[in-house]
């Protein structure tokens, strides 16, 4: 590990680790409930430290955390499979598309690399309750970690978030709130009382550390792809904290010196919730009036990180792209069946927006790109079941089951 201070995104002052938890003292305080947050703080290291002794043969990612190693819970996260999707690049036209595949993270999505860190942050704080609101995963994801940790979770999630997700906070004994109301309303209550009763919030974008914690998946696509950058990585966008923590794993390293350009980062948002998108390609901040898109976990009316998200794909030279539910399940569809990866309908909208600009132009048929897939397609079968249909039952005789197979 090497010495940092976080910095506010608004007013870029600076802050000692234990001088500040959340927000930026001064930009946070112009937050109120139903806006974006304000005073989002990053972590810059002492990057003339890292790039004396970042070493690519024997590479140590603990210069690149913001905690300490011993502080990290003994449950693994990350290190995720990243694999050339070559069937999926012939179907699309493509002859150099990537899967970076986060849904097979302990409980099935991205959001365990923010929970790992930030319950390595409450060890060193010593603190023992963790307190978020989520749309699902990263509920489930902070259940887990906290359980094997003997932490209490604090769970806000809104009511109408997949049984499965559900399912997995409460089998994992967080104590679990669900909210009349939409994620927004879970992301306001979990700080009010957080602010009451204590214990460390892992809203996402509001803790920091959630952003370093996500980053660690840019850092591993490098490693993975021999040291080289991409040219661009799909992300799917909700709150926008995913996608500032990509860019965040090539700032650090271009800060380092250990790379020369960054990836194009391509924002990719369902119809109904993209308040990101029109940040990005209108210049105007407003909320998205009713998000109810099947991709739940990027179902947000106002994102906490729109900011950073939008600086992401600035400073980047990418650009971003909504797709509709019907995309969106068409890509799941695709994504299972030609490259062997079942997604949740979120993590399947990189390969939706792909499929929707293909002919554009945008990204040449030879440029190396990562979709990154967030979450496993197990979490949400009632969404899966949009595109399968279960055969009926035949009885098991051999001219039945020829015929049924003929017939397939
Ligand atoms: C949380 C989540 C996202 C979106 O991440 P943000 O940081 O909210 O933009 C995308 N896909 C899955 C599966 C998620 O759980
Ligand atoms: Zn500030």
């Amino acid at each position: 590990m090497v010495e940092f201070q976080y910095r506010c995104t608004e007013c870029v002052k600076q802050y000692d680790r234990d001088q500040v938890r959340y927000l930026c003292p001064v930009c946070g305080d112009k937050y109120s409930f139903g806006t974006p947050l304000r005073g989002v703080l990053s972590v810059l290291f002492d990057y003339d430290q890292i790039s004396r002794l970042f070493n690519v043969q024997k590479p140590d990612w603990n210069l690149f955390s913001a905690v300490e190693r011993e502080c990290y819970p003994a449950f693994p996260v990350g290190n995720t499979p990243f694999l050339k999707a070559e069937r999926l690049g012939d179907e699309l036209g493509f002859s150099n598309i990537w899967i970076k595949n986060e849904g097979v993270n302990p409980t099935g999505s991205l959001k365990d690399r923010a929970s790992y860190t930030i319950v390595a942050e409450a060890n060193r704080l010593g603190e023992d309750r963790i307190v978020a609101a989520s749309t699902g995963n990263a509920a489930s994801s902070l259940a887990a970690v906290a359980a094997a940790t003997g932490k209490q979770a604090v769970i806000f999630v809104p009511e109408n978030a997949p049984q499965a997700k559900l399912v997995q906070m409460i089998v994992h004994g967080a104590c679990v709130i669900p909210v009349r109301g939409t994620y927004d309303d879970a992301f306001g209550i979990s700080i009010e009382f957080t602010k009451e009763f204590g214990g460390l919030n892992r809203n996402t974008a509001y803790h920091p550390l959630t952003i370093e914690g996500k980053k660690y998946a840019g850092l591993e696509i490098w490693q993975q792809n021999q040291f080289r950058v991409p040219d661009f990585i799909f992300v799917p966008v909700g709150d926008g904290v995913i996608i500032s923590g990509i860019y965040k794993a090539f700032y650090d390293l271009k800060q380092s010196r250990l790379i020369d350009r960054l990836p194009r980062l391509v924002c990719v948002q369902a119809e109904s919730s993209d308040a990101i998108h029109r940040y990005i390609t209108t210049g105007d901040y407003q909320p998205a009036r009713q998000p109810h898109t099947i991709a739940d976990s990027i179902s947000v009316s106002v994102p906490s990180n729109v900011y950073m998200a939008a600086k992401a794909v600035q400073d980047t030279g990418g650009f971003s792209v909504t797709v509709s539910d019907e995309e969106i399940i068409e890509g799941m569809n695709i994504l299972a069946r030609y490259a062997g990866i079942f997604a949740e309908p979120a993590a399947a909208t990189p390969l939706a927006a792909l499929r929707k600009i293909r002919d554009a132009g945008m990204v040449k048929e030879n440029e190396q790109v990562v979709l990154l897939v967030t979450g496993h397609g197990l979490k949400d079968i009632p969404a899966a079941l949009k595109h399968v249909k279960i055969p009926k039952a035949v009885s098991p005789n051999l001219s039945d089951v020829i015929e049924m197979v003929e017939r397939f």
